[in-house]
């Protein structure tokens, strides 16, 4: 779509050519949300794509990768044989209700920036204890972990002008076993459920995380495979009803049912 408000797009090689922020900016991306409707509020796009930023770094600690990493990038990486949790990036890639256009163009980092519940970017990075650099503009860069970076539909824990610079996913997460579930209402359709759980080859540090059925991602933690009981009964304590997200992809009874049903598949599998 044409973009009838902008009025100029800067492409910087590094960040110092950007003087401070204002109202009207915003950082471009793969550009997939930003030019799919009208941005009244927006003058001035400030284009990543110049700033070259490797796309993924494989570092002695784990993953990086790099926020202008293209979603199709990530899907196309293959890692050491002991990252078994690695195919889980090719499960979420297909989870977004994206052409094969979206798919080419939209980054991760615009995918977790965009903040939606079904931000499946945010579902991977969430599930393998992903950890994100944030740069202010000004000050010195932060890190969230990625459980906590999402606040709500569309709503985050960044600063006016603040950017997402990369995620860092570590060995440990990578090395673990996992389960995943996904439901949508149709077929490649926008995802009313996503579900990860995560353990260690032994059973340990068992993860499940809840995301698209919750406005936000919530994440159980157990020293090992917790019973039914044990996880039914948690769920049930930190999301009642009204916790879930109620949208045209279902409503908030029909997600709270899919998280008991994906849940308990995944616990089971897991055990
Ligand atoms: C047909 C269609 C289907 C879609 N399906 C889905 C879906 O299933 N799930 C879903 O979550 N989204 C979906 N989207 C929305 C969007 O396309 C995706 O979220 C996509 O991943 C956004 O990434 P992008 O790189 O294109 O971001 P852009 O459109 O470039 O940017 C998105 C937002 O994030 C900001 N931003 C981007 N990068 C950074 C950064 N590094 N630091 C700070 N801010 C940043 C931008 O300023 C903008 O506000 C869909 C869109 C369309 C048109």
């Amino acid at each position: 779509m044409n973009l009838g408000t902008i009025s100029e797009v800067l492409r910087p090689r590094t960040l110092d050519q950007i003087d401070g922020w204002r109202d009207g900016y915003a950082w471009l991306a793969g550009g997939t949300w930003l030019f799919s409707e009208p941005q009244v509020d927006r003058d001035t796009l400030i284009d990543l794509d110049g700033l070259c930023w490797p796309a993924l770094t494989v570092t002695e600690a784990g993953l990086e990768i790099a926020a202008t990493c293209r979603i199709a990038e990530l899907d196309d990486l293959t890692g050491p044989q002991e990252w078994s949790a690695l195919p889980l990036k090719g499960d979420c890639a297909r989870s977004l209700l994206a052409s094969f256009k979206i798919w080419n163009a939209a980054t991760v980092g615009g995918n977790i920036c965009m903040s939606l519940p079904a931000g499946a970017m945010i579902s991977l990075t969430t599930a393998l204890e992903g950890v994100y650099t944030l740069w202010p503009r000004e000050g010195e860069p932060r890190e969230v972990a990625a459980v906590d970076f999402v606040t709500g539909d569309h709503a985050n824990v960044l600063a006016p002008g603040e950017l997402l610079r990369s995620i860092t996913i570590p060995n440990a997460a990578l090395a673990k076993r996992y389960v995943f579930r996904q439901q949508s209402l149709v077929k490649h359709g926008r995802s009313a459920a996503l579900i990860i759980g995560t353990c260690g080859q032994d059973g340990s540090d068992f993860r499940l995380t809840v995301t698209a059925a919750t406005p936000r991602p919530i994440q159980f933690v157990y020293d090992t495979v917790p019973t039914h009981a044990e996880l039914r009964g948690d769920i049930t304590r930190r999301l009642s009803e009204e916790d879930y997200f109620h949208d045209v992809n279902g409503s908030a009874r029909y997600k709270q049912h899919l998280t008991y049903y994906f849940s308990e598949q995944i616990r089971m599998e897991l055990s």
